[in-house]
């Protein structure tokens, strides 16, 4: 089996090092014997939307989104939809997660976004939203936990698009309506950006099935992997949530 990673705008969406989240599943993949495969998809580059299992954007700085979007709907928007609408898995944090909606809005200036998912993001006054946060997740039909990082100033706020979980302890989208990122097809749109698979592994094997399943037509039963210190770092995060 094989899985074939799109990344998308690897050097200028990376902020929090968001990159590594690359490598945990690449890890994961071969510690199973799965073939993994990355392409970078930077600025300029367009992309078959067939050849891609998973696609990933990371984080960045609003000066960095204003850097890519308008190449973001000139070279790779069409085939962003039709990848997704083949059920390719689709992940993206923070500030690539802000760039999937109708537009991120800042300083009387709206940066377009995809339009992928009905979503819209302003940043209103107010502080940056930071600190640790869990979400509360129901996937592939179980209720999960999802413990991370999160930090920034745009507040989304979703249209008919479902949220990925429930606020348990952070900020979420806008901290107000108690939601947390995006779901749609095999999307996934979140703000919990850092090591975000390595505190969840959980998350990392369901968009390494999803991927595959893409690719091969049937989903996996993934093999469990000895994850005491995944867990232990989940846990962490966890706690630090708890915390406040
Ligand atoms: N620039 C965006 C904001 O602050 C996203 C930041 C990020 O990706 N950390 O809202």
């Amino acid at each position: 089996m094989k899985l074939r990673l799109l990344s998308l705008y690897p050097d200028q969406m990376n902020i929090y090092a968001d990159r590594g989240n690359i490598l945990f599943l690449q890890h994961r993949c071969e510690w199973r014997g799965i073939d993994f495969e990355v392409t970078r998809c930077g600025p300029g580059d367009r992309f078959d939307p067939e050849a891609f299992d998973l696609l990933y954007m990371g984080g960045g700085q609003d000066r960095d989104q204003k850097a890519v979007a308008g190449d973001l709907i000139e070279t790779k928007q069409q085939s962003m939809r039709i990848a997704k609408e083949s059920g390719a898995a689709i992940l993206a944090v923070c500030g690539g997660y802000q760039l999937l909606g109708e537009y991120y809005e800042l300083e009387g200036e709206a940066i377009a976004g995809l339009g992928l998912v009905d979503l819209r993001t302003v940043r209103e006054p107010g502080p940056r939203l930071i600190g640790p946060v869990a979400i509360k997740v129901d996937l592939d039909g179980r209720d999960r936990v999802l413990a991370g990082f999160e930090n920034h100033g745009g507040r989304t706020r979703l249209g008919a698009a479902t949220p990925l979980g429930k606020v348990m302890h952070g900020f979420g989208n806008n901290g107000e309506d108690g939601f947390e990122g995006v779901r749609e097809d095999n999307l996934i749109g979140t703000y919990l950006h850092g090591p975000l698979l390595p505190k969840n592994a959980w998350l990392a094997d369901h968009l390494i099935a999803t991927g595959l399943e893409h690719h091969h037509g049937e989903r996996p039963d993934l093999e469990p992997l000895e994850d005491s210190l995944e867990q232990a770092a989940h846990e962490a995060a966890l706690a630090a949530a708890r915390a406040g």
